[in-house]
């Protein structure tokens, strides 16, 4: 992938802003179990990071791709996962399908002022019987009138406490099942009808508020629904490759960090005389994750090179998310091992970074349901 200076110049102000408004609170935030989004977003929608691939008509920058591969590979530099998860949740995973099928109106009520950071977003796939398997979703929307009719509940949805607005994924036909009939609806979380159920306690990305939701008998217009009735099964199958191409990115960066800390700290430790750099073992270590790490950013370039020549890229990014998860905890257990105990305190950066890098592997489609996808798209056996 070719970057010009306008792409390093990018890659600085990405980096200048998580270093500034981020990495200063994030002890901060971990405690509280939450970050502020409506005080954050707004601050990286002013250096415009909030809407990079977006119509300039609703506040984007109407940039390339290759643009938000950078700003995942920094703000995945962050001191923490959860940050750079909810920030990828408002511009990744719960608006590409606002932007690409909405009608104008709904982009200008919804889209712009979430690309503004003044209204936070979130995505509401998952239900307590449903994750793996989106089809089986149970969440119902009865169409009276003009308005949906919502019933149902969301589980661990990630900026669920604070979210504004989300994009629901529900049922939307009596009479089909499956991965039939189902819509995208935007349903504004101030109507009579939504509650948070609760917040859920997390074993990492603790700076990210993670909730049940409830919809009871909740009212909205027909005029939310994204696109067209019946196509949100596919639609959101769309989006999920928005959702995986940004989080194998902001992995890159994470798992740079993490490697590059742990290289500095086995120079400087010593055991037997000298430093631990001087073994052998730890030096193949260290330069096997170099050389992974290497190869998945390339990868990933590659994924976003097939994305900007507007080919389906859901092999791409199905590989990608797959690869980078997996990497993500073997670099997380080198780097807490090569610690030894100070490795293991919450005083230092390898314990949060290790709870942190198990997520990878189970949001956003298990790694298991990524070798489906690949299994199925390679036409190996039935599924
Ligand atoms: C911190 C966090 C944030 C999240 N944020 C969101 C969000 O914002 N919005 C949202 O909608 N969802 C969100 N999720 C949900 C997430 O996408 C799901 O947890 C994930 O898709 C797995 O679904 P599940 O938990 O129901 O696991 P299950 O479907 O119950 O699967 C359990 C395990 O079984 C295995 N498995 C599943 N299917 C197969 C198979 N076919 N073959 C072999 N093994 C299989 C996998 O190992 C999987 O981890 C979040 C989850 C977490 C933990």
């Amino acid at each position: 992938m070719h970057f010009t200076a306008e792409h390093e110049q990018f890659r600085s102000t990405v980096r200048q802003v998580v270093e500034r408004e981020i990495d200063p609170h994030i002890d901060e935030w971990e405690e509280a179990g939450i970050f502020p989004a409506h005080e954050l977003f707004p601050k990286l929608a002013a250096v415009g990071l909030l809407g990079l691939e977006y119509d300039p008509e609703y506040g984007g920058q109407g940039a390339d791709h290759s643009y938000t591969v950078i700003f995942g590979e920094e703000v995945g530099r962050a001191g923490c996962g959860g940050v750079p998860m909810a920030i990828s949740v408002q511009t990744d995973m719960a608006t590409p399908s606002l932007h690409r099928f909405g009608t104008h109106e709904l982009k200008q009520r919804y889209l712009a002022p979430a690309i503004r950071g003044e209204m936070v977003a979130a995505i509401a796939v998952t239900e307590p019987d449903a994750g793996s398997d989106v089809a089986g979703i149970r969440t119902r929307a009865v169409r009276d009138g003009d308005e949906w009719v919502i019933n149902g509940s969301k589980l661990y949805i990630t900026n669920g406490t604070q979210a504004d607005w989300l994009c629901l994924l529900a049922r939307t036909s009596e009479d089909e099942t499956g991965y039939r009939g189902m819509s995208q609806v935007v349903v504004p979380t101030d109507l009579p009808g939504f509650s948070v159920s609760r917040k859920l306690d997390k074993l990492g990305n603790r700076s990210s508020d993670t909730a049940e939701l409830s919809f009871v008998d909740l009212r909205v217009p027909v005029a939310n629904t994204i696109g067209e009735i019946g196509r949100g099964f596919q639609q959101q199958m769309a989006q999920f490759q928005n959702e995986r191409m940004i989080a194998a990115y902001m992995s890159i960066g994470g798992m740079q960090v993490a490697v590059d800390r742990t290289i500095e700290y086995v120079k400087q430790r010593h055991a037997f005389g000298h430093p631990l750099a001087d073994n052998q073992h730890i030096q193949f270590s260290l330069a096997e994750l170099v050389a992974e790490i290497d190869v998945a950013r390339a990868y990933n370039h590659t994924c976003a090179e097939a994305y900007m020549r507007g080919e389906d890229t859901t092999r791409h990014a199905t590989i990608a998310k797959l690869m980078t998860g997996r990497l993500n905890r073997k670099v997380a257990d080198t780097c807490i091992q090569l610690h030894g105990g100070i490795g293991y305190m919450e005083e230092t950066w390898t314990a949060r970074f290790f709870r942190d890098s198990r997520l990878l592997s189970i949001g956003g489609g298990a790694d298991e349901v990524m070798l489906r996808v690949l299994a199925q798209l390679e036409g190996i056996g039935r599924s």
